[in-house]
């Protein structure tokens, strides 16, 4: 299949290309070149395909999160998982992470995509959170309250078939109690769960909002910080000094507060929101500015964030974070897909075949990626 694009990013940071043919075999990119001849398809513009590093696919976008797993049966969660990786591979997102449900959904679901028998993106799933006793999301989360436990609950994920490990740094906004800018699990424990999971070749992910939290995780060497918003010039520092990711999840506290009135939310998760809302702008231009490399992920799944939205994750990347469209796909692509480490994220020869046709270039209007005009997985068009 040849794709003929009027303007083409690879994504990464160098200059778009104009007038190129991708040409695809096999699932997989064989060559790009200038264009010439014959082609089967054309698009004013080609982008890779879209990476989400933060997302909880048995959650629906439903005002009140806790309150609504709380209703649902393990079958009825599967199913909305099933449903959620359609509409996200729809949408133009053809890989993510799951960082977070109950029991086993998204290794399942992660491993019946790769079977083919279901559509869905590419997956890494964490499995359950590793949460204090009472801690943020404890209610789908593993419990643990010493290193030793840390480490035989990274050994226990690992064998229920997760590729990463997400731990609860902080408290959260849609946990009752949780206060976002206290720690929660501790600097020792993080460690030993970052030592086990690097052994085995796992990245860990740490949910954090406050201060002190995000400073705890850096230091215990996990490999990205989620959120992140509370974020000082220490944190600043530790990113740059261990070469952590920063996953922003910015749409996440704006669908909240988009939502404040009538929405339907509990009260406290307005009133967090609105606490972290207030940084979040200067601290995340502040780490950008200072060379933080920042990842893109939407948190898809919490109230009002659905999975086939996360495109507007990256316009928040440029409107939040001060990015250019072309920095924000980058963060949303090769970055995000580095962090989750499946593939690479770049259309270059024998990279995966995964790429959008957009009707505009995103350099002059940002909102193309919004409205995919095709989607294509491993070189099949699945929009
Ligand atoms: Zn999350």
């Amino acid at each position: 299949m040849i794709v003929r694009a009027g303007i083409f990013y690879d994504g990464t940071l160098d200059a778009p290309r104009a007038n190129v043919d991708l040409i695809v075999e096999n699932g997989v990119v064989r060559e790009v070149r200038d264009s010439g001849g014959a082609c089967d398809r054309e698009a004013a513009c080609v982008v890779p395909g879209l990476v989400n590093a933060h997302a909880h696919l048995e959650m629906s976008g439903e005002a009140d999160t806790v309150g609504s797993l709380a209703l649902l049966t393990p079958g009825q969660r599967l199913l909305r998982a099933v449903e959620n990786a359609a509409k996200a591979l729809r949408a133009g997102v053809t890989a993510m992470r799951d960082l977070g449900g109950s029991n086993n959904i998204a290794i399942e679901v992660r491993d019946a995509i790769n079977e083919g028998r279901i559509p869905g993106p590419r997956i890494a799933a964490a499995g359950r959170v590793l949460c204090m006793t009472g801690g943020h999301g404890w209610f789908v989360g593993r419990e643990i309250d010493s290193p030793m436990e840390a480490r035989k609950a990274v050994r226990e994920e690992r064998r229920a078939g997760a590729d990463c490990i997400k731990l609860i740094a902080t408290g959260g906004v849609l946990t009752k109690g949780a206060v976002p800018g206290l720690a929660q699990l501790t600097e020792d424990e993080m460690r030993e769960a970052c030592t086990e999971a690097h052994r085995h070749g796992m990245r860990v992910a740490a949910h954090a909002i406050g201060t002190e939290g995000i400073n705890n995780a850096l230091r215990a060497g996990v490999d990205s910080i989620e959120h992140g918003m509370l974020l000082n010039d220490e944190s600043i520092a530790l990113f740059k000094e261990r070469g952590a990711y920063l996953v922003p999840t910015i749409t996440a506290p704006c669908c909240i507060l988009e939502h404040a009135e009538g929405g339907g939310q509990p009260e406290f998760v307005v009133r967090k929101a609105r606490e972290i809302n207030e940084h979040m702008q200067a601290n995340l231009r502040r780490a950008f500015a200072a060379g933080v490399k920042f990842a893109g992920g939407s948190d898809a799944g919490t109230p009002f964030n659905f999975h086939d939205r996360y495109a507007d994750e990256v316009l928040m990347l440029q409107r939040v974070a001060g990015m250019t469209p072309h920095q924000a796909l980058h963060a949303s692509t090769a970055v995000a897909a580095e962090l989750i480490g499946l593939h690479r994220g770049i259309l270059e020869s024998g990279e995966p075949a995964d790429f959008l046709c957009l009707d505009a270039d995103i350099g002059r209007d940002p909102g193309a990626l919004t409205r995919p005009v095709a989607v294509f997985k491993a070189g099949t068009q699945v929009r």
